[in-house]
C-alpha cells in the first residue's frame, strides 16, 4: 500500500469539514438546535474546509488560506462559547480574530511571519474554547479531560510551530510545512475528528438537559412540576428516615375561579405567573417550589421545623397580600391559604406528609381563607 501523501490526507480533512458544515447547518436551522451555535460551527467547518483545499499553497495561503484558518479558529472558539449557554459576550473573541487578520495582513508578503500569527492566534483561542468546555460541561473529570485532549493537542502544536517559525526550537519535527508533511496533516486529522465528535456530544447533552428541564417544569410558571415535587419529596423522605427533619407548605389561591371570571383566563395565567415570581424571588436556593396542579402549590423547606415552617408560610401570605396583580390597567388583589406539616418517618415517600399539608390548606380555607394553618396532627408535637 502507497503511503499516505499530504495532500491526499489535506483533502480528506477539506472534504470531512465540508460534509461537516453542512451537518451542523441542518441541526442548526432544521431541527433547531441551539442555532446560533450550531451557525457559528457550520461556519467553523466551511471556512476550515476551504483553507485546508490542498490547492491554496504559494501565495494563496498568505492572501487566501492563513486568514481563513484565523477566522475558523475564531467561529469555533464561539461556537463552543455558544453551546457552553454561556451569556457573555463574543468581544474577547472577535478582537484577537481582528488584531490577528491585521497582523497577518501587515506581515504580507513574509509568510513565515503570518504563519507565526496564525499559529500564535490558533493556540489562544484554542485554549479559549477548552476554558468554556472545563468551566461550562457539566460532565464528570474523565469525560471533560477527554474533551479536551484534542484542544491541548491542538494548542501545543500550534505554539510548537510557531516557536519553530521563530528559531526558537529547532525545525526536528518539521512541523512548521504543514502542506508537505504527511504526519501533522493526519494528527490535524486526527484532532479536527475527535473535536467534532466532541462537539456532537456538547449538542447531545444539552438535548438531554433540555428534555429533562421539560419533563420537570411546568410549562405555565417554569416551577418545579407534581412529578419533580414528588420524586424531591421522595428523596427528603430518605433523609427524614435517616433522622432529619424537612417541613412543607401547601397554598391554594383564594377565589382564583373569580379572577378567571373577571379577567379571563389569560388574566388568571398571568395571576399564576405573578404569584410563583413574588414567591420565588423570597425563597432560598435549597428551598423546593412547584406546582401541584391548577392554582395549587407547594415549597418544601429542608431542615426547617414546624415553627420555622409556620413563618415562612405567614412570610408568604403577607408577601402575596402586598404585592397585587397589575392586569389591564387594573390591581387585582391575592390573597392565598396554606397549610404546613413536617415530614414523618412513618410517612411513606413523603405522601403522608403532602396529604396532610393540604388538609390543614383546606382548613384554613374553612376559616375564612388568606391565612396559614399547621396540620392538626402537628398541633399536639408544637
Ligand atoms: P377557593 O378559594 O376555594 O380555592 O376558590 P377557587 O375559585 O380558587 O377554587 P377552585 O379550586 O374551585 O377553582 C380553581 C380554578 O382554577 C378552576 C380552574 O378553572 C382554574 N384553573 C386551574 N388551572 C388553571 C390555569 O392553568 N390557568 C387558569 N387561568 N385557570 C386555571
Ligand atoms: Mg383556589
Ligand atoms: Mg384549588
Amino acid at each position: 500500500m502507497p503511503p499516505l501523501d499530504a495532500d491526499t490526507l489535506l483533502m480528506v480533512i477539506a472534504v470531512f469539514d465540508a460534509v461537516a458544515c453542512v451537518v451542523w447547518l441542518l441541526l442548526g436551522q432544521a431541527l433547531r438546535i441551539a442555532p446560533r451555535a450550531a451557525r457559528l460551527i457550520s461556519a467553523h467547518h466551511g471556512l476550515l474546509a476551504l483553507s485546508w483545499w490542498p490547492g491554496l499553497t504559494g501565495s494563496l495561503e498568505i492572501s487566501v488560506a492563513l486568514p481563513l484558518s484565523i477566522l475558523a479558529s475564531g467561529l469555533l472558539t464561539a461556537g463552543v462559547r455558544g453551546l457552553m449557554r454561556a451569556r457573555c459576550p463574543l468581544g474577547d473573541i472577535a478582537a484577537i480574530v481582528g488584531i490577528s487578520l491585521l497582523a497577518a495582513a501587515l506581515s504580507y508578503p513574509n509568510l513565515a511571519a503570518a504563519r507565526v500569527v496564525d499559529n500564535v492566534s490558533g493556540a489562544l483561542l484554542t485554549v479559549m474554547a477548552a476554558r468554556d468546555i472545563a468551566i461550562g460541561a457539566g460532565f464528570g473529570l474523565l469525560l471533560t479531560g477527554t474533551l479536551l485532549l484534542p484542544y491541548a493537542v491542538l494548542a501545543g502544536v500550534c505554539l510548537w510551530r510557531a516557536a519553530e517559525l521563530l528559531g526558537w526550537l529547532p525545525p526536528a519535527l518539521a512541523l512548521s510545512g504543514m502542506a508537505d508533511n504527511a504526519p501533522l496533516s493526519l494528527l490535524r486529522l486526527v484532532v479536527n475528528l475527535t473535536i467534532a465528535t466532541g462537539l456532537v456530544a456538547l449538542v447531545l447533552q444539552r438535548l438531554i438537559a433540555r428534555v429533562r428541564h421539560l419533563t420537570r417544569r411546568d410549562a405555565l410558571t417554569g416551577l418545579l412540576n407534581r412529578r419533580a415535587l414528588e420524586e424531591q419529596l421522595a428523596r427528603l423522605q430518605a433523609q427524614v428516615d435517616r433522622g432529619r427533619g424537612h417541613a412543607l407548605v401547601v397554598l391554594d389561591v383564594d377565589h382564583f375561579k373569580r379572577i378567571n371570571d373577571e379577567l379571563g383566563h389569560a388574566g388568571g395565567d398571568a395571576a399564576l405567573q405573578h404569584l410563583s415570581t413574588v414567591i420565588g424571588e423570597t425563597l432560598r436556593d435549597t428551598d423546593a417550589f412547584g406546582r401541584i396542579g391548577g392554582e395549587e402549590f407547594a415549597v418544601l423547606l429542608p431542615d426547617t421545623d414546624i415553627a420555622g415552617a409556620t413563618l415562612v408560610a405567614e412570610r408568604l401570605r403577607r408577601l402575596l397580600q402586598e404585592r397585587p396583580l397589575d392586569w389591564d390597567d387594573k390591581t387585582w388583589p391575592l390573597s392565598a391559604s396554606f397549610g404546613v406539616a413536617t415530614m414523618r418517618r412513618e410517612d411513606l415517600q413523603g405522601r403522608g406528609a403532602l396529604a396532610r399539608a393540604d388538609a390543614a390548606m383546606y382548613a384554613a380555607k374553612a376559616r375564612g381563607r388568606n391565612r396559614v394553618l399547621r396540620s392538626a396532627d402537628e398541633a399536639e408535637f408544637a
